[in-house]
């Protein structure tokens, strides 16, 4: 059974709950480890990063939280990283999870990860009506992001499908989104072999949806090509932090990883 996240939120960003929260509830859920993985601040003005101000008292919080419960825990400070972060220094934590949330148009900003209506409104304002590509434009934005920029996990790979639940916007036997998904984990894995790619249940918590991301046919990929996988919950609140764990390792299983890797001393091994 996996025991440990490095996808966790607190109240410093977007999560409800406090960190210390957080880790007395991955204590009571037998972890042995728990990385905190806040939003980094943004060069655009937003409600759910941190800021910059807040940022020195978010590593000054989790580091106070990972010496009072060493002995029951290892509590880690990362960070997410999102690809229009600002003012962040990578040395100040152990990990950090590569991540794209929103497309940029001008002044013009839509949140994949805010609404099946904002979805569909960038997709036809700027990809004239068609979702695989916005879904294109998704992945090779991340592909350079995650190549480009020195992290340690690839986050929430394929996001743009959190409303599949509820709104079929994107199909994924369409060969260009299917294409562009796959060359996507080509490309990173050529650039950086063995990246680490999180299996993340978030939007099985949040949207009821039967899969974590990313899907099986990408899973399977990123298998074939030698990448390693984390199973995370982006947990914005202590019910969350570990669940449908159960079924994501299962899914692990089925596309034939016999490792799935976790934070453990500071760094990614090899879980079980
Ligand atoms: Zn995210
Ligand atoms: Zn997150």
């Amino acid at each position: 059974m996996i025991k440990s996240s490095c996808h966790t939120h607190t109240e410093f960003c977007d999560g409800k709950s406090t960190a210390e929260e957080m880790v007395k509830s991955a204590i009571e859920r037998g972890f042995t480890s728990l990385g905190f993985s806040g939003h980094s601040p943004m060069d655009f003005p937003n409600t759910w990063g941190m800021t910059e101000e807040n940022l020195p008292l978010y590593i000054a919080e989790i580091n106070r939280l990972k010496e009072k419960y060493k002995d029951s825990i290892e509590v880690i400070c990362g960070i997410e990283l999102d690809a229009d972060y600002t003012g962040v220094n990578l040395s100040d934590f152990a990990y950090s999870i590569g991540s794209v949330h929103q497309l940029r148009f001008g002044s013009e900003v839509y949140y994949l990860d805010y609404s099946a209506e904002e979805t569909r409104r960038c997709i036809d304002n700027h990809f004239c009506g068609n979702a695989s590509l916005l879904a294109k434009n998704y992945f090779e934005r991340l592909r350079d992001f995650v190549v480009n920029t020195p992290v340690t996990v690839v986050g929430h790979f394929d996001l743009i499908q959190k409303f599949c639940k509820t709104d079929e916007i994107f199909d994924e036997s369409d060969p260009i989104y299917r294409d562009s998904a796959l060359d996507a984990v080509r490309k990173i894995l050529e650039a950086k072999p063995g990246m680490i790619f999180e299996v993340n249940t978030g939007a099985m918590y949040r949207k009821g949806n039967d899969r974590p991301y990313p899907a099986k046919f990408i899973l399977q990929e990123i298998h074939r090509l030698g990448g390693r996988i984390t199973v995370s919950s982006d947990a914005h609140c202590t019910e969350s932090l570990d669940f449908a764990y159960k079924k994501a390792e299962e899914l692990c299983r089925e596309c034939g990883f016999s490792e799935i890797y976790s934070l453990k001393s500071g760094k990614f091994a090899s879980d079980c």
